[in-house]
């Protein structure tokens, strides 16, 4: 039976530049080729932490070097540059794919804008570590001039942190709807939207990361979907990750998720948002299902044959 899918691509699973992007990007084409061709309406969201980090560090850091000559270009439009980018491989080998089967769909790349709240507690408490390392003594300066928060990141030095508000509506929605209601392909909320605060007629760009995970749950919901697929770089989400006694998951209940969850099984900033995410999205109504798995799996996870997967 044909179902309204949004499937959710891993930014780490896209590449690093843009020789192992497109490569990717045609195997990702073949995975949602494949779905299309089963009669499923297809949605697309993906994340960009690498991508965005690339464009970042060439048109905002570099560019901070020699400000009069290239003015250094902020966040949130490096975050639009990050949709172009990426939706243009996905937009264009996707189109190939689809011809190459005979399937005649038409795919669209939507610059996707995505309202916080000002007022998101997480504006208090920056979490996610962008751009280039710095020494401790560069990010203490950095922070003591005002430029930007700092933070250790992982054991591997000093970055810039900004913060991870939630979505609270994507702007462009009613368009995504109207595109994917026609019959066409949308490709939306790259890198989990372009974050912005609504100032009367306003929207304003502001240097925080959504997570792709929360945006694409949102957009599932608003779209009325019946699946959020989570591609990413494990098969299956685990409990004791990593460790002697490591678990995989299969289909399992909303309760159970909650309780994993609740006891830390998942990785802040990583599968966390994921489980959150597919959680929310099962919980939202009857009938809605949530899937993690890897890319290459996305036909045999819809089929039930693998992947996390979690039912209302
Ligand atoms: P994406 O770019 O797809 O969002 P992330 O790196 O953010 O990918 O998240 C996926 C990663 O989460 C996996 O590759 C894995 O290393 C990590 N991870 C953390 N905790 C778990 C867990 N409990 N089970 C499976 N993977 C986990
Ligand atoms: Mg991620």
């Amino acid at each position: 039976m044909s179902k309204r899918i949004v499937i959710a691509l891993g930014g780490n699973a896209l590449g690093n530049g843009p020789d192992e992007q497109f490569a990717a990007a045609r195997n990702t084409a073949k995975a949602i080729a494949d779905l299309i061709e089963e009669g499923h309406q297809v949605v697309i969201s993906h994340g960009n932490g690498p991508q965005v980090g690339m464009i970042h560090l060439a048109m905002g850091e570099l560019n901070a070097k020699e400000p009069d000559k290239y003015p250094p270009t902020p966040l949130p439009i490096c975050g639009a540059m990050s949709q172009g980018y990426i939706g243009f491989d996905l937009q264009n080998t996707l189109r190939t794919e689809l011809l190459d089967r005979g399937v005649n769909k038409e795919v669209v790349t939507l610059i996707t804008q995505v309202v916080v709240d000002a007022g998101d507690p997480a504006f208090q408490k920056p979490t996610k570590p962008i751009g280039s390392f710095m020494s401790h003594e560069e990010a203490l300066a950095v922070e003591a001039e005002g430029i930007y928060a700092v933070t250790e990141d992982a054991g591997r030095g000093w970055r810039r942190v900004v913060a991870s508000p939630k979505p609270q509506r994507i702007v462009e929605i009613g368009l995504i709807e109207a595109m994917v209601n026609e019959g066409y392909i949308v490709i939306a909320c790259g890198g989990g939207g372009i974050p912005v605060i609504q100032k009367g007629n306003q929207l304003e760009g502001v240097a925080a990361v959504i997570d792709k995970d929360y945006a694409s749950c949102r957009l599932a919901k608003d779209l009325d979907a019946d699946y959020l697929i989570i591609l990413t770089a494990v098969e299956k989400a685990a409990i004791h990750y990593g460790k002697a006694d490591q678990q995989w998951l299969s289909d399992i209940s909303i309760a159970e998720a909650e309780k994993y969850i609740a006891e830390g099984h998942f990785a802040p900033g990583s599968m966390l948002p994921k489980m959150e995410a597919a959680v929310d999205f099962a919980k939202s109504k009857s009938g809605r299902r949530a899937l993690i798995t890897l890319l290459e799996k996305a036909r045999d996870g819809v089929a039930g044959r693998t992947g996390t997967a979690i039912a209302g």
